[in-house]
């Protein structure tokens, strides 16, 4: 797999090579196909490996196919990071792959006044970046809603994980308004892979693919 052959829309192809992405990091050749055909998918991969365009390429790609409407609280991707740091990453990547189209991307994350927040969610987004905590408090204020989730990524879940967000991640994967899990994508990121994580992909994910670099 090359940038080139990948499928990728004009748009987002053009925002690759302005960041200098030329050659596809292991983990983005072997994940991009995967989730561009729909899988679900379960992939160990290092932070500095390029899991992050490994998944935003292939959803961002998605979502301008779809031409979705912008629904007001009812994202149609929800990225979950365990860290603000991470989640400001994300966010920073994300908006780079999708310049000049016309997707809206936000971010929550805790440990800040959620005022701000609360009232960029109010303008609508396609691709909700969060921590699962200030994720949650949206959610249970009924700010947000996934009915048009049609991704969902747990990044760095051992992490997760670690720093106590099971009842979290938990809450949000079973949540009423989510849709079925055969009509939405999703992808679990995680370092190290063991008992509980395997657990909670076999809980997750539908029919998945498994991916270590
Ligand atoms: P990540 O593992 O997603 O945190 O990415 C690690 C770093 O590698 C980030 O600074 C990315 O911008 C960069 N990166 C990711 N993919 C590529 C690529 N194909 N070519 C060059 N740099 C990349």
């Amino acid at each position: 797999l090359t940038f080139e052959n990948a499928g990728l829309r004009d748009i987002i192809m053009n925002n690759v090579r302005k960041s200098g992405y030329t050659v596809p990091t292991p983990i983005q050749k072997t994940a991009i196909p995967v989730i561009m055909d729909g899988r679900d998918l379960m992939a160990c991969a290092q932070t500095g490996s390029g899991k992050t365009a490994a998944f935003l390429l292939p959803i961002i790609n998605g979502i301008l196919g779809e031409s979705f409407d912008l629904s007001i609280g009812k994202p149609q991707a929800v990225i979950v990071s365990p860290t603000r740091e991470l989640a400001i990453q994300i966010f920073s990547e994300a908006r780079k792959f999708a310049l000049g189209s016309y997707l809206k991307i936000s971010i929550v994350y805790g440990g800040t006044s959620s005022k701000y927040q609360g009232e960029n969610i109010a303008k609508g987004c396609h691709i909700l970046i969060c921590t699962p905590g200030r994720l949650l408090d949206f959610v249970e204020k009924g700010f947000i809603t996934f009915e048009e989730t049609r991704y969902v990524v747990l990044d760095e879940a051992d992490r997760m994980m670690d720093m106590g967000f099971k009842d979290n991640v938990n809450t949000l994967m079973n949540h009423p308004t989510m849709r079925p899990m055969d009509e939405r994508q999703n992808l679990m990121f995680s370092a190290t892979f063991p008992e509980e994580i395997q657990r909670l992909a076999g809980a997750y994910l539908s029919n998945y693919i498994f991916i270590t670099i």
